[in-house]
């Protein structure tokens, strides 16, 4: 048995885990992101999240270690490019900052693609050989597999799913580009358009929270049937369809697989999505299955670690 450290670095989390050459989880451990502190605090939790794993287990060597980081991220050279998330997260050295502080080889990734290489290998892809993967939460990323290899383009910089425009002249995305498919479809804009909506709908059992509301309010008030939320709901998922007949268009998928926190709410999703896929893609693309990612929030740790096995490190 193959072993692998595999770090998920988030704007919140960081978590590092020992994981199998099958996609178990042996060891984990977990701290919070000092995001605001800079870039060599951030290296500094990163290094002793990865002690602290390691030190649960007693086994002879790992093979290698991969971190994933949110991008836009140079993984060619290891350098992030303005990660909004993480103060100091811009031309930082960070692959060769990590190394130091790990004293070894490590390989750093895009979390979309680590996410959808966990989920083409060990998840809901898992036989496939051409996938695209789209998480949905605070913000909308991904990655995408084509006829067996992971498509990672310039720079490594490929898959940035959440980043297709859906609308001339829309909303601006924080990246700078008007109408992304991130900026309507991401959990905050999804929660912005419920509140929004919810202050001026008395009727609704949404309005007496309105200023609050998360995304998992709105399901849970349309599984109780209220009209609003239904309303809400069906328009997420017409956005998601929208982003998702363009991506299976574009690379002709055997599967789309959807993750992140949103996709806890899958089964309310489907058939907005699928509705309006079967409304609007090209004819043979409609009978692609879509569905909810099988690791849930492990898909980018396991797929750090299939990278760490796939490459020898
Ligand atoms: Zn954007």
């Amino acid at each position: 048995m193959r072993l692998a450290l595999a770090i998920d670095l988030g704007g919140t989390n960081i978590r590092a885990a020992v994981v199998d050459d099958t996609g178990n989880i042996l060891h984990r451990a977990d701290k919070s992101t000092p995001a605001r502190q800079g870039a060599p605090a951030v290296v500094a939790a990163i290094a002793d999240a990865a002690a602290q794993a390691l030190a649960q287990a007693s086994y002879p060597s790992i093979a290698g270690m991969c971190v994933c980081s949110p991008g836009p991220l140079d993984t060619i050279t290891g350098v992030p490019l303005g990660v909004s998330t993480i103060d100091g997260f811009d031309q930082f050295p960070l692959r060769d900052e990590l190394q130091k502080a790990l004293g070894q080889k490590v390989w750093l990734e895009n979390d979309g693609i680590a996410a959808c290489i966990g989920e083409w290998k060990q998840g809901a892809g898992k036989g496939y050989q051409s996938v695209v993967y789209m998480t949905v939460s605070t913000g909308v990323g991904g990655g995408v597999v084509v006829d067996g290899h992971v498509l990672r383009g310039r720079r490594g910089m490929a898959g940035h799913v959440g980043h297709l425009a859906i609308l001339a002249d829309g909303k601006r995305c924080y990246c700078g580009n008007p109408g992304c498919l991130e900026a309507y479809a991401c959990g905050p804009a999804f929660a912005d358009r419920a509140r929004e909506k919810a202050a001026l709908a008395p009727q609704s059992s949404l309005h007496a929270q309105a200023t609050k509301l998360e995304p998992h309010d709105v399901f849970a008030a349309s599984m109780q049937g209220d009209a609003l939320a239904t309303e809400l709901v069906a328009e997420e998922a017409r956005y998601l369809g929208i982003g998702i007949t363009s991506l299976l268009h574009l690379y002709s998928p055997e599967v789309v697989i959807i993750g992140g926190g949103l996709s806890n709410s899958f089964d309310q999703l489907a058939p907005g999505i699928t509705a309006y896929v079967q409304a609007n893609a090209m004819k043979p693309y409609r009978d692609v299955p879509i569905l909810k990612a099988a690791l849930a929030g492990n898909s980018g740790l396991i797929g750090a670690a299939e990278l760490v096995f796939a490459t020898g490190a």
